[in-house]
């Protein structure tokens, strides 16, 4: 385990933010490594508990303690190998993870939880510059030909796990670069694109073909995935928009998240000459919905250069505690304040938009909301 009396002597860290005046500047990460000492410490902060509930918080099952006292003990190869046994990318976890094994952690019972994914995070980084992250081909081929249709995470992994098992494997991915929502759904501020582009060298590396541009069902028939694939695994991600559909939705200005995201990133990119720009520079947005996708629509507007950004969410102001039925270890609604609303937003709960109001030119001017109050009834959770 971590050091015995650990918990009782060093405090939770976190990695720190550049200010936000700097990183509006651009869409670049803007975390601040933790030195070694403060990543051991926190390695040293975990009981190595006899039963770990942070595993089992965790949905990938990831090896927490095992990889926690490793990082104690400086042992960070050894991290490496217990972190990758369970996770194929624990780069794309550890960044964007909301990370249900420190809500589950035990020390969180009465303290703060051990920093698990900012472990996981430096284990994998430290990993990569160590060059420890190498392309790890199968020994024997099944001679099995196998088409992977999609590839955001589920995709990736898939792939590399069928891979490892020997069969051939082929990525079929509609959009021009790899990655899937990795790659057109979060901003660079959370996940730069590089992090994608360098675990998919590896991939190529072992052996997995990718073909971009080829949208199944569409310019790649499936019957020719049916005549050349001995199997076909299904990867896809949910990119059909969930529209408002209430009166003025079509108005010039209402804009979906998706749409929104993924041409960001595009021009992040490089990408330019849209049919259209959508862009929030010079507006008053409200960005409606407050979850991560919303939080993302902020950070991302901030960037632009709003006049102003204003969040709405249907749902109560949630406490900033646990609430007393979400007892630990499990999952608590509770408030919480990404990097993306620290860097600016007015958050207004208890919120549903009734209509869109337009100007006889179609252009979006108002919204109509109304003030909603969320009745349970008995014995209903909350
Ligand atoms: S629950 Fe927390 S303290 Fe216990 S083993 Fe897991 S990380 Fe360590």
């Amino acid at each position: 385990m971590g050091k015995i009396t650990g918990f009782l002597e060093i405090e939770r860290q976190v990695e720190a933010y550049d200010t936000v005046e700097n990183r509006l500047k651009n869409y670049k990460e803007f975390t601040i490594p933790m030195k070694e000492k403060a990543l051991k410490d926190q390695g040293a902060r975990c009981m190595d508990c006899g039963v770990p509930f942070c595993q089992s918080g965790c949905p990938l099952g990831n090896l927490i303690p095992d990889f926690n006292d490793h990082v104690y003990k400086g042992r960070w190869k050894e991290a490496a190998k217990v972190l990758h046994a369970t996770n194929n990318f624990p780069e794309f976890t550890g960044r964007l993870c909301p990370a249900p094994c420190e809500e589950s952690c035990v020390l969180g019972i009465n303290e703060d939880p051990v920093s698990i994914e900012n472990i996981e995070k430096n284990i994998v980084e430290t990993a990569f510059k160590e060059g420890w992250v190498i392309a790890k081909p199968p020994k024997v081929r099944t001679g099995k030909k196998v088409a992977v249709v999609g590839s955001g995470p589920s995709g990736l992994a898939t792939a590399q796990q069928l891979n490892r098992a020997g069969h051939l494997v082929t990525v079929f991915e509609r959009d021009a670069k790899v990655g899937g929502l990795l790659r057109y759904g979060i901003p660079d501020f959370k996940l730069e694109k590089e992090i994608i582009a360098r675990r998919v060298r590896v991939l190529e590396e072992e052996g997995i073909q990718f073909k971009t541009e080829a949208y199944v069902g569409k310019n790649t028939s499936v019957e020719t995935l049916k005549n050349d694939f001995d199997a076909i695994a299904l990867c896809g991600g949910a990119t059909v928009r969930r529209g408002i559909p209430i009166k003025g939705a079509h108005l010039k200005g209402v804009v979906q998240a998706m749409d929104f995201l993924k041409q960001n990133n595009q021009r992040v990119d490089g990408i330019t000459g849209f049919k259209e720009d959508i862009l929030a520079t010079d507006k008053n947005v409200i960005v409606i919905g407050g979850g991560d996708t919303g939080s993302d629509c902020i950070g991302t507007s901030n960037r632009q250069g709003a006049k102003s950004v204003t969040n709405f969410e249907i749902l109560s102001k949630p406490s900033k505690g646990r609430p007393a039925h979400q007892p630990w270890p499990y999952w608590p609604m509770r408030l919480r304040t990404s990097s993306s609303h620290k860097e600016g937003v007015e958050r207004f709960f208890s919120i549903s938009t009734k209509e869109f109001l337009g100007n006889k030119n179609g252009d979006l001017i108002g919204l109509k909301t109304v003030e909603v109050e969320w009745i349970f009834k008995k014995g209903e959770r909350r």
